[in-house]
């Protein structure tokens, strides 16, 4: 017997024949022995509905609101499965996040975990309940609903199995695994059995959206076993078979030895690329220039500072496209005329391309493969950079497919 937390995405929850199916699957794993806590999404288009709803309202909802809004489509999903359940006979009783409580910060609409109380949930499991209890929503310390950022789910589920030291988080989805690549780009992509939690970070990182990233960096911190698995599946499949399909995200290198030196290829088609011209390189220049950036609350991704000639320097650095805009604002109007730069340009349409395997770190020569690779399809590179596990660079976005499928076929 195991305590197993089992994550549904959106899809899984879409409708009431699905939840009925999820029910169904619970079940399942709970008649085989072991105590279950699900951690559902809200159904699929249902966050997306209520935030347009606050739009209609108004284009600045204060985003205390916007979570109360938004997570009520957790517990609609959290009530639903439950009824489902009683409806087969089993026992189960759901939670909203502030009645467990899993406590955030304050940053709402993108609020951190601190921690979570999991008292009343080893109470209800070993009275014998499902437990279930929503994604996306935590509780702050002065009693506001919070939410986790877009995606939220996978990381409420991994943070509950954390703290409930789980055998395993089991996070079931639209699809049935982690690829070497995007199989929509790449049509002999193959499914992984196991990536290790860096490569899942660095894929997760670099826009492979299959898991959000803080619940990789969760599984990574509590060495949690993660595994990504099809909720499509008939609910019924022999335990056996599904406790081992998927993806498992492990924790042991040493079983990746045999495997090829590159897991993957990972893609970023949102990236944007911002230059500050004209900086006179003097210490602290690196820091006013990023730190008014991310004061702005706006992720920075590959920095390149040039050689300097006569006393000045120019400054490239990434930032998703959402935030281009308010990156560019903040630059124009808090940072340019105060270090005396002469300019600032920015290029809104790149991409990024990588290639990420914790075989690279034996390995020579991965580097020039991939870019005599991109050479011969007359690819040119605008930034590069590296890390030990990792090469992306940043490339034209109308290259990126053309990139990932040559690289795909190199390695
Ligand atoms: N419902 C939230 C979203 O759509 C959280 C999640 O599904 O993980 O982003
Ligand atoms: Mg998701």
């Amino acid at each position: 017997m195991a305590l197993i937390v089992h994550k549904y995405g959106g899809t899984s929850m879409g409708s009431p024949e699905r939840i009925k199916n999820v029910a169904t699957r619970v079940a399942k794993w709970h008649d085989a022995g072991h105590q279950i806590v699900v951690v559902p999404s809200a159904m699929s288009g249902e966050t997306n509905r209520l935030l347009s709803l606050a739009k209609e309202i108004t284009a600045q909802p204060d985003p205390r609101e916007l979570d109360m809004l938004a997570a009520t489509g957790e517990q609609a999903s959290v009530a639903l499965l439950a009824m489902a359940l009683h409806a087969i006979g089993k026992e189960a009783v759901s939670y909203a996040g502030w009645q467990v409580a899993i406590e955030t910060d304050s940053a709402h609409t993108k609020a951190r975990i601190r921690s979570i109380d999991d008292a009343k949930v080893r109470q209800d499991l070993d009275a014998g309940k499902v437990v279930i209890i929503t994604g996306f929503q935590g509780v702050d310390d002065l009693g506001n609903i919070t939410t986790l950022g877009r995606g939220g789910s996978d990381t409420s589920a991994v943070a509950v199995a954390a703290a409930l030291k789980a055998a395993e988080c089991m996070i079931y989805t639209d699809v049935d695994g982690v690829y070497t690549t995007d199989p929509r780009v790449v049509s002999d992509a193959r499914r992984l059995k196991t990536v290790t939690f860096e490569e899942m970070l660095e894929m997760a990182s670099l826009g492979s959206k299959v898991l959000q990233i803080r619940s990789v960096e969760f599984a990574g911190n509590y060495k949690m076993p993660t595994r990504v698995l099809s909720s499509l599946t008939d609910p019924l499949m022999p335990l056996e078979e599904e406790a081992i399909s998927g993806t498992l995200i492990s924790f042991e290198e040493d079983t990746k030895m045999e495997q090829a030196t590159i897991t993957g290829i990972a893609f970023n088609r949102d990236e944007t690329k911002i230059t500050v011209l004209g900086v006179p390189d003097r210490p602290g220049i690196a820091y006013q220039i990023l730190g008014a950036v991310a004061d702005a609350n706006i992720e920075v991704d590959m920095i390149i500072q040039n050689q300097s000639v006569d006393g000045k320097t120019d400054f490239t650095f990434t930032v998703p496209r959402g935030e281009y805009t308010k990156a560019m604002d903040v630059l124009n109007e808090k940072v340019k005329a105060h270090i005396g730069a002469a300019s600032i340009t920015g290029d809104a349409k790149v991409s990024k391309v990588s290639v990420v395997g914790v075989g690279m770190r034996s390995h020579v020569g991965i580097a020039s493969q991939m870019f005599r690779t991109l050479a011969e399809e007359g690819i040119n590179i605008q930034m590069i950079s590296t890390s030990e596990i990792k090469i992306s660079v940043l490339i034209d976005e109308k290259y990126m497919e053309l990139a990932v499928r040559a690289l795909h076929k190199a390695f």
